[in-house]
This record gives C-alpha cells, sequence and structure tokens, in this order.
C-alpha cells in the first residue's frame, strides 16, 4: 500500500473531539434530515451510538469522506483507513447491505465515523432517494435505508421568443430539460426549428422535484400553452387509468397524431413539398414529391408513424431506403440513408418514435438530407399539411374527471397569458 495513494483518496479528514451524538448528529446533517432516527431526535441515538466505550463526555471520534476511485473496494478502503476487517465481515453480513454496500462506482461517496480502528457508524446515498445508514448497536451493527422522497412543487412561467425556443426558456428562469420537455409536448403541431418566429409566445407550469427545500430537477410539464404565429396551441396533461401520461387539449382530444410531421428531431427543411421544382442534380424541372430535413449523417431518423415495414433496401436515386405501411392504405418513405437500424427488416412492426434508420447522402443526393415522403392510397401528399388522423380523444367515462383536474391547470394558463409584461412565478406562493 502506497502511502501517498492512502492520502489522496481521503481528500476531507475531519478530527472532532465531540460527543458521540454529535458525530451522529453531523452524519445526519451531511444526509439531510431524515437521516435522524425515525420517531426522535440524533440525540436520542447517543447511547446506542457508542455503547461500547464508557460514556465519559469526550471521546475523539473520526469522522471521514471517502471518495471511491475506479476500482476501488470497501476492502481497499478500510484498509487504506486501517479500520477493523472483522468489522467489515460483520457489516456485509447483514441482511440487504452487502448488495448495497458492494456495488461501488467512482465518485460515489461514503462517510464514516470510527475510533480507534472500530466502525462507529457508516452512511452511503444509494439514490436520489435512499441512503442506507449502519450503526453500531449493543447487539452489532443495525442498519436501515431512509427514504427521502423528492418533493413535487408546481411552477409557472411565460415567454416569448427572441431567437430561439432554448434561449427564451432560459431567459425566463427555465432549464434547457423543460424548453425540449415543451417542444415535445406540442411536437405534433409545431415544428421548433423551421416555424418558431420571434414575438411567438409561450405559457408552462410543470412540476419542480426538490429534496430538502433543494432544487434537483424539472418534472414533468401540466398545461402548457405555444403561440406559433398567431395561432395558439393548448395541451393539459392528464393521467390515464393505466398510469401512462397523456396530453390533451382543453377539449379533450389527444394532442397526439396518428404521423409525425418530422421524422428528424431539430432537422431544417431544406427543400419543401413543390411539385414544379427543378432538380439539382438532374438539373430539369421534377415534382419534388416530398420534403428534404437537412441533417448531419448518423442522425436518428424516425418513424412517423407506427406501421409495418414493407421495403428496406437499395431503391436507385433514393439510395438506402426504408418504406412503412401504416392504417388508411398510407405509407411514408425515408431516404437517402446512411445505414438501417440494426437489425431493422422487411415485416418488422414498428412503433411511431422508433429510430429506423440514420440520415445520410445516398443515392441522388447533394448533401446529407433526409427525404420524406407521405402517400395516401398511392398519391403523394404534403406532409407538412395533410390532415392527419388523431390518436384517441379522452374517454367519455373519463370526461369528468379530466374536466375536474384540467380546470385549474387552464386558469393558470390564463392568468400567465399576459403578452404585454413577462412574469416568472411561482404558483401557490
Ligand atoms: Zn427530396
Amino acid at each position: 500500500m502506497n502511502l501517498g495513494e492512502a492520502e489522496s483518496s481521503r481528500p476531507r479528514v475531519y478530527r472532532l473531539g465531540v460527543l458521540a451524538a454529535a458525530v451522529v448528529a453531523c452524519v445526519a446533517m451531511a444526509y439531510g434530515r431524515s437521516a435522524a432516527q425515525p420517531g426522535g431526535e440524533a440525540s436520542a441515538t447517543a447511547p446506542e451510538a457508542n455503547p461500547a466505550g464508557p460514556l465519559s463526555g469526550l471521546a475523539t471520534f473520526e469522522f471521514e469522506e471517502v471518495v471511491i476511485r475506479a476500482n476501488d473496494t470497501l476492502d481497499g478502503v478500510f484498509r487504506r483507513l486501517e479500520l477493523s476487517l472483522a468489522d467489515l465481515a460483520e457489516l456485509r453480513a447483514l441482511p440487504d447491505v452487502r448488495r448495497s454496500l458492494d456495488r461501488l462506482r467512482p465518485g460515489d461517496i461514503i462517510l464514516l465515523t470510527h475510533l480507534d480502528g472500530e466502525l462507529k457508524t457508516l452512511t452511503r446515498r444509494l439514490s436520489d432517494t435512499a441512503t442506507l445508514t449502519v450503526r453500531r448497536a449493543a447487539g452489532g451493527f443495525s442498519a436501515d435505508i431512509i427514504e427521502n422522497p423528492l418533493e413535487q412543487s408546481p411552477a409557472s412561467m411565460n415567454g416569448s421568443i427572441e431567437s430561439s425556443l432554448f434561449s427564451s426558456v432560459s431567459e425566463a428562469g427555465g432549464t434547457d430539460g423543460l424548453a425540449i420537455a415543451l417542444a415535445d409536448v406540442f411536437k405534433y403541431d409545431i415544428d421548433f426549428v423551421n416555424e418558431v418566429r420571434r414575438g411567438d409566445r409561450f405559457v408552462v407550469t410543470w412540476q419542480q422535484e426538490f429534496q430538502d427545500g433543494e432544487f434537483v430537477r424539472d418534472g414533468e410539464i401540466l398545461a402548457a400553452q405555444f403561440v406559433n404565429q398567431g395561432k395558439v396551441f393548448r395541451a393539459v396533461r392528464y393521467v390515464m387509468p393505466d398510469g401512462s401520461v397523456e396530453y390533451f387539449t382543453p377539449e379533450g382530444d389527444s394532442v397526439r397524431k396518428a404521423f409525425l410531421r418530422f421524422p428528424v428531431a431539430f432537422g431544417r427543411v431544406s427543400s419543401g413539398f413543390n411539385l414544379a421544382r427543378r432538380h439539382p442534380v438532374l438539373n430539369r424541372v421534377r415534382a419534388h414529391k416530398g420534403i428534404d430535413f437537412a441533417a448531419p449523417v448518423g442522425t436518428p431518423i424516425k418513424a412517423a408513424g407506427s406501421g409495418r415495414v414493407s421495403f428496406r433496401g437499395n431503391n436507385g436515386g433514393y439510395g438506402r431506403a426504408v418504406i412503412l405501411s401504416h392504417p388508411g392504405s398510407v405509407t411514408t418513405l425515408y431516404a437517402h440513408m446512411s445505414r438501417f437500424a440494426k437489425g431493422l427488416k422487411v415485416g418488422d412492426k414498428v412503433k411511431q418514435g422508433e429510430v429506423i434508420g440514420y440520415v445520410g447522402m445516398t443515392g441522388l443526393a447533394t448533401g446529407p438530407h433526409l427525404h420524406y415522403e407521405y402517400r395516401v392510397g398511392g398519391v403523394h401528399r404534403n406532409p407538412a399539411t395533410v390532415p392527419v388522423p388523431k390518436a384517441k380523444s379522452i374517454p367519455e367515462e373519463l370526461r369528468a374527471d379530466f374536466e375536474a383536474s384540467s380546470a385549474p391547470l387552464l386558469a393558470e394558463l390564463d392568468r400567465l397569458d399576459q403578452p404585454a409584461e413577462r412574469l416568472v412565478a411561482t404558483a401557490g406562493s
């Protein structure tokens, strides 16, 4: 064992001349309030925390914060700190503890208190919401897993687009994750790359997740409104009886549609549907019976709708292409792929949004892009404007419940829909 190495593994060593109770309290503070024993203050654990030694008042405990490095084991940590290996064996024999302790990842933190090589307490965060605490008790070690659930708290904001959705959401105090979630709610109706304009407005009310009063992350969007070039879109979250989450319009229509308008996320429309276009490679008038989305080679291409693979292979000017068959004699075609999704073959069922291949420039293409076609009964239609079937509306038996749960969310959207001023507010404050 190299001493320098051992030192580097203990970046922070606290030497504390304190009461045992204070050490337990200290560990409790480091991991949040619920690390204290249920039903009592930390001081209540004092007799238990040091049952072996006479509680003469002051005892010198050491408090270690160990940061796990690559290939670290608990055995290695105990050896470095010169802690009792018999204690470690006893610890690992406890039900559930072995499983919670043996899987160490670099960067994990383990808090230990010990006295003269004898382990007193060990605390390890297992997840965002669970902490393992082991204490020396009268009859040996005892272990608890303490749950510290995330608290949900609704928040709301509004804003208007200056340059991009991301910068506007960020300026109004939101995270990139919130901007992505907002774009995801309205992805069936709004093309956030090609159609969003300066002056477009949004209102969003969503769940923020906190733990011990600290912001952890943004949760789900509860309701949102986006005004795109004067057209108002609204969506309200509803939890279906099977636990799945759906977004509906205030009227109870699903915001989901049978087809995505844009099979490439964040692709730029480089050529629209045009029945009299001069072809860039052939240099003669030839109808462009689809939409081109410019995107880097390798960008995932998603199935616009659920269906079955009816063609996968090389097809002349289309290069590597996939054709999907959908209900209602609709077919969609995806061309110029660099490669197909692994394992994809004719006859496979695919779900809407499933990756079927990757952007490339095979066949007649001047640069990397997806050429996308939508046909009904064999006739080409403009994918940007063709009316597509909607997903199911709210079932009649759930309508009353949906209206009751969406009313306060819609009222919140109304309250914040004030284009004259930008305000950021937290619901309930
Ligand atoms: Zn094209």
